[in-house]
């Protein structure tokens, strides 16, 4: 019976259920090189560790990538899980990050676009001074508690490509990082979190278990992420794991003319800081 009802058996026509585990996606850790973050996407070691320290205490259980999609499947899980994901492949996820997630066996995702990768951010010339992990150094991750998928094939915006883009972006870059990695990648992210029913239809021909959005969730293939800043207090930290800051997220991925009404809200919620997430993912 519960599987008559799943989500995996509605697939992408079903919008995701409420009780689903909690995905946070992260980018950079410790320190920007150049010293300037204007998007908060570094997070700083001591911060880091505070965030892993309180999803702990709170009694957060965090997910494989397996667990996630058993979740959604029906199979019974923690209210309180959550999947640890990261995008780009910046150098310091490797550096910073791993070892911290290895030390206390917290499984993550993290999403490389292979065609940049070893060499600078190109999508943002505020972060150019920024290093992506190479390839090798993307593999040394292979083994350990990181899983790896895809992030398209150079961080392009995937809205409104026709199909043999969309095909470089979804299917060449999932070869290329299973070249690099030895293990066929079966999820992936949309750079910027932006999608068209183009993009997530070529992605469930493509054989993906899951795409993940930022903001915009709709369905299997563009399910909605908490995105986690740098600056944030750790009240809007877990302020961002409640039902509630769900519920503002959708609503505003779904009704563009309500999204600065609920972001509003959400500031007065959380102590007015910064939620850019519920409007438009500038450079990610
Ligand atoms: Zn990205």
């Amino acid at each position: 019976m519960r599987r008559s009802t799943s989500y995996l058996d509605r697939r992408a026509t079903a919008r995701m259920p409420w009780r689903m585990p909690v995905v946070l996606m992260y980018h950079n850790f410790g320190e920007p090189i150049i010293g300037a973050d204007p998007e908060h996407l570094f997070i700083k070691v001591d911060t880091f560790r505070a965030h892993l320290e309180l999803l702990r205490k709170d009694g957060w259980h965090a997910l494989t990538l397996d667990q996630f999609l058993a979740a959604l499947d029906g199979a019974p899980t923690p209210r309180k899980s959550y999947l640890l994901t990261i995008d780009d492949g910046h150098e310091s996820v490797a550096r910073v990050a791993a070892p911290i997630l290895a030390e206390k066996g917290i499984p993550s995702v993290l999403f490389v676009p292979p065609a940049v990768l070893g060499g600078p951010v190109t999508w943002n010339p505020v972060y150019s001074a920024e290093r992506l992990s190479s390839p090798a150094e993307i593999a040394t991750l292979v083994g350990t508690s990181m899983e790896i998928g895809v992030h398209g094939w150079d961080h392009t915006r995937m809205r409104g490509m026709d199909d043999d883009l969309l095909r470089l972006n979804i299917v060449r870059a999932r070869d290329e990082v299973a070249a690099m990695t030895g293990a066929r990648p079966r999820s992936f992210a949309y750079p910027y979190g932006t999608h068209d029913e183009a993009a997530r239809r070529v992605m469930a021909e493509a054989g993906y278990a899951v795409a993940f959005a930022v903001a915009r969730e709709h369905g299997l293939f563009a399910v909605d992420r908490v995105f986690v800043k740098g600056t944030e207090s750790p009240a809007l930290f877990r302020f961002k794991l409640t039902m509630a800051y769900r519920f503002a997220s959708r609503v505003a991925g779904r009704t563009p003319w309500l999204r600065h009404r609920v972001r509003a809200a959400v500031q007065l919620l959380s102590g007015r800081q910064d939620t850019g997430d519920l409007s438009t993912v500038a450079s990610r």
